[in-house]
């Protein structure tokens, strides 16, 4: 016998578990698939800082998962991009538009333990871990089907809706025989937590140089977080620096800008790829965050983007007696288009910021970014992706919606 949900979310990561709790807001029955098993977090939720855009911490807090959160966040109050070899700078402040912060910088692992703190609060959900997305089946009386696997073997579940929140690999986009655009930047990027002689005083950073991107977040523990681009065949040989040679490359990367680097935690890579669904939904099944879309990380833009993914969707459910229905689905892809495709566009824009031919920033770079720093339209389109609110803005994101 099978066991029958409103919605299923298979993938309970970021944007999955995200998702459940939005939804079990509206009063829609899920059940969460998770292939980790329980009693920890997924490896998703790791060391990896992520910056929280305005419209995601307006969201988060929303839903009570801001006030979960036990570390303190490190507000980002200024923007900081330049160019090695450029004397022109961008400089955004947000108390220039009339704002308290951009967004917040949350470390992944403490925001894995505030969303499982939701998550188990919540009354109504169902969670299936370790359980693993094995195939979908047919639709029939208004039901999805779908086969997941646990210790005991399978076992099939119905949906109104299945959702695809299994990350890059997804295997449900897989099971739909959805056909991605792939493009590999050739680039590995290098995190860790790094402590300088001048603590954090919300000032972001973003500094491009032609071998890749290097940013500081500050985080909220006084330390920054690192994003440092290599070449991927040159991220070995970085990886397997010692600490000396680390920092140095740290400093020659950053500069004097937040003083003298002085130690660095473990160090993670990334390999880069964009992975891009070329549909967003199947029957009765729709793709979210990186299922959906993997986008280049230096814009910290992924999971902004798939939060805003989840909360169109549980806006539409908590409206309709049927999550799964066909024109559900078609108003989602259609409201969700304008904001996926500017903010892929401002990922791999920034991205290609770096020493690769850029098409879109080709006349920023000739003309340098001390003209561009004057330009109201690279401002507005930085400051776009800072605050996140974009296109058809779900209303969880807006001010004051508590
Ligand atoms: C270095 C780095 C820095 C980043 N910084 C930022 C940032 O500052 N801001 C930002 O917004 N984004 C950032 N991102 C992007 C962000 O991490 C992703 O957008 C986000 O993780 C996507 O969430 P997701 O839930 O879609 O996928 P994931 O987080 O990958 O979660 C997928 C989940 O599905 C589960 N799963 C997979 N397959 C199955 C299966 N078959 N059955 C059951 N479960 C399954 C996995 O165990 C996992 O828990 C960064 C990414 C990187 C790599």
């Amino acid at each position: 016998m099978s066991e029958f949900h409103d919605v299923v979310i298979v993938g309970g990561g970021l944007v999955g578990a995200s998702l459940a709790i939005a939804l079990d807001r509206m009063g829609v029955d899920v059940a969460l698939v998770e292939a980790t098993p329980a009693g920890g977090l997924p490896p998703v939720f790791d060391q990896r800082n992520l910056s929280f855009a305005a419209a995601t911490v307006n969201a988060l807090q929303a839903l009570g998962v801001m006030a979960r959160l036990r570390a303190p966040t490190g507000p980002i109050l200024r923007i900081h991009v330049s160019r090695a070899g450029d004397f022109g700078r961008v400089k955004l402040d947000a108390a220039d538009y009339g704002r308290a912060a951009f967004g917040q910088v949350v470390v992944a692992r403490d925001f894995g333990e505030a969303l499982e703190a939701s998550l188990s609060a919540l009354q109504r959900l169902t969670r299936y871990r370790p359980a693993r997305f094995v195939r979908l089946g047919g639709v029939a009386d208004g039901r999805r089907a779908v086969v997941v696997a646990d210790a005991d073997g399978t076992r099939s579940l119905q949906a109104k809706l299945v959702v695809g929140a299994d990350g890059t690999a997804s295997m449900v986009r897989e099971a739909l025989g959805i056909a991605v655009d792939r493009h590999d930047f050739q680039q590995t990027l290098l995190v860790a937590r790094l402590r300088t002689s001048q603590a954090p005083d919300g000032t972001a950073y973003e500094r491009f140089t032609d071998s890749g991107p290097t940013a500081l977040l500050p985080r909220g523990d006084r330390h920054y977080g690192v994003v440092h681009g290599v070449p991927r065949d040159e991220a070995d040989a970085v990886l397997a620096l010692d600490d000396a040679g680390w920092l140095g490359r740290l400093q020659q990367a950053i500069g004097w800008r937040a003083g003298r680097v002085l130690e660095s935690g473990p160090r993670s890579a990334y390999p880069i790829v964009q992975v891009l669904a070329q549909l967003l939904v199947g029957q009765r099944t729709v793709l979210l965050g990186n299922a959906a879309q993997t986008i280049h990380p230096l814009g910290a833009q992924g999971f902004n983007l798939g939060l805003r993914d989840a909360l169109t969707l549980a806006e539409l459910a908590g409206e309709s007696a049927d999550p799964g229905a066909d024109d559900l689905l078609r108003n989602y892809v259609a409201r969700r288009e304008e904001d996926r495709h500017r903010t892929v566009a401002f990922s791999s824009g920034l991205a290609n910021l770096t020493g690769n031919p850029a098409p879109l920033l080709r006349p920023l770079r000739s003309a340098g970014l001390m003209a561009a720093a004057q330009a109201a339209p690279l401002q507005s389109w930085l400051v776009g992706g800072a605050m996140g609110f974009r296109g058809d803005v779900p209303e969880l994101c807006r001010e004051a919606n508590g």
